[in-house]
């Protein structure tokens, strides 16, 4: 996969420079010489990552920044600062605007390429889950909830992993004034605790006298309970290969030592951020899944997903030569319910028709809702006088069952329904539902409140 990646310099000489190196490791590159045009030129291509310089006239480096983190579209975007500047200070400042990271001129090629590297592969989980939420959103399912990077995260899980109790002392005191915190000392009991805890972000230095810092972080990253648990690590400057080595690996990030307490404060927030923007993605995704497969109304099964469902039971049933049988239930006159009491009554008495339906069912069964006022239930492994008689005892049941509809309002109304039993050859899930249907359709014509089963053959002629 190529990624796109936007370079902002207001020297030519320092973006083609940029571009040139990029693109000898196989990079698309795009590119803006001020602030303004970077904001327009995010906005239009929405690339895999931003490297932007810091001095520019006009519009900074933090406040492009800043604007960019501030737009929905955007903020999930990773933005690496590029500064002939390395005071703290403007490190600072620049990871306070939401930056992810810094890199100073003159660049240093390989610590480049693998933060590079590193910040497009976490966009691509990202990437995946909000494409998901596109189509959840495409699909009708709006859950509400306003989802953007920056998101809140006060009271997130911490663990910091380090057995110097000077450094972990000064690092808790900072962290604690936002997070919940937890120190382990021993890095023996590091994985275990973790997997435990559920946090939000691990912290683990590779200064551990008895253990190797990475090989825990590269542990926590296999195993199914830590996987998804940003990691930062702190390295020694001097030693670079650890902290490509860190990033290769797929920790999130690093952090030098002396560890400046209020840059690792922001860094920890932007982890945090796009853990929590992660989840709230993941979490609607599941929720868009449960709303494309039920019906809003009910909370029974869709359609949809009954067709599906039918499909699997009847070649199922087919090839075990088990019994299966289906009841399609309308609601007798249920017209005159929304006309006489209107549509929320209707749509009350749908609600507990649904209730009804489900306490009625056995555990096997399976209740969906078939259209306005139809339901169906499948009952695998049911014989026709079984069936028949389940559909009775449901048919009785509405009826002495009185309907809420409104308060101190209650009606009392009927149910028609029509059963067809699976044929052991030839019969199809299209099949079972017509003749389901047509004799629901004689139990209206009967007189309605009443149970029809279809006969146990096929008809002539289909
Ligand atoms: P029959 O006994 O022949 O079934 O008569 P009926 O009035 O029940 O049947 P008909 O098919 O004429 O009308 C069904 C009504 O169900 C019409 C439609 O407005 C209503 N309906 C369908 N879906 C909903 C819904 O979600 N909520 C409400 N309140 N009404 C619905
Ligand atoms: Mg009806
Ligand atoms: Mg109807």
């Amino acid at each position: 996969m190529t990624a796109q990646i936007l370079v902002v310099d207001d020297v030519a000489a320092n973006v083609k420079l940029l571009e040139a190196k990029l693109i000898s490791d196989y990079y698309e590159v795009i590119t803006a010489s001020d602030g303004f045009e970077a904001l327009e030129q995010a906005k239009a291509h929405k690339p895999d990552l931003i490297l932007l310089d810091v001095m520019m006239p006009g519009m900074d480096g933090f406040e492009t920044c800043q604007r960019l983190k501030a737009d929905p579209e955007l903020s999930h975007i990773p933005v690496v600062m590029v500064t002939a500047l390395s005071e703290k200070t403007d490190r600072l400042k620049g990871l306070e605007a939401g930056a992810d990271d810094f890199i100073t001129k003159p660049i240093n090629d390989a610590a480049m390429f693998a933060r590079v590297k590193s910040l497009i592969r976490i966009k691509t989980l990202l990437d995946e889950l909000r494409l998901r939420d596109t189509t959840g959103m495409q699909m009708g399912v709006d859950t509400n909830e306003e989802n953007s990077f920056i998101a809140d995260v006060a009271g997130a899980k911490v663990l910091l992993v380090d057995d110097d109790s000077v450094q972990s002392k000064q690092i808790l005191s900072k962290l604690n004034e936002t997070y919940e915190t937890h120190l382990v000392e021993d890095p023996e009991k590091a994985l275990s605790v973790a997997k435990e805890g559920a946090f939000d972000v691990i912290i683990i230095s590779t200064f551990l006298a008895d253990m190797d810092g990475l090989r825990l972080a590269s542990h926590l990253k296999t195993q199914e309970e830590t996987r998804n648990v940003p990691i930062l690590v702190f390295v020694d400057e001097d030693e670079h290969h650890v902290m490509l080595k860190a990033l290769e690996m797929g920790i999130n990030d690093y952090l030098t030592a002396p560890v400046d307490k209020n840059e690792m404060a922001v860094r920890v927030r932007t982890q945090l951020r796009r853990k929590r923007y992660q989840d709230a993605l993941k979490s609607q995704y599941q929720k868009s899944v449960s709303m494309a497969l039920t019906d809003g109304l009910t909370g029974l099964y869709n359609r949809h997903y009954l067709n599906a469902h039918l499909g699997n039971m009847v070649k199922q049933s087919l090839k075990n030569e088990r019994k299966f049988a289906l009841m399609i239930m309308d609601m007798d006159h249920f017209k005159s319910v929304n006309d006489t009491y209107g549509h929320d009554a209707g749509d009350m008495v749908l609600k507990q028709l649904a209730t009804l339906i489900t306490r009625a069912a056995r555990a096997t069964d399976l209740a969906a809702r078939f259209g306005g006022e139809e339901f169906v239930v499948l009952m695998p492994e049911t014989d026709p006088n079984a069936s028949l008689g389940a559909a009775n005892r449901m048919r009785e049941m509405v009826e002495n069952t009185p309907f809420t509809i409104g308060p101190d309002k209650t009606i009392h109304l009927t149910i028609s329904i029509g059963i067809s039993n699976l044929i052991s050859t030839g019969d199809s899930a299209e099949n079972l539902i017509k003749r389901a249907d047509e004799a629901l359709y004689s139990a209206k014509h009967g007189g309605r409140n009443m149970v029809k089963a279809a006969p146990l053959h096929m008809p002539n002629g289909w």
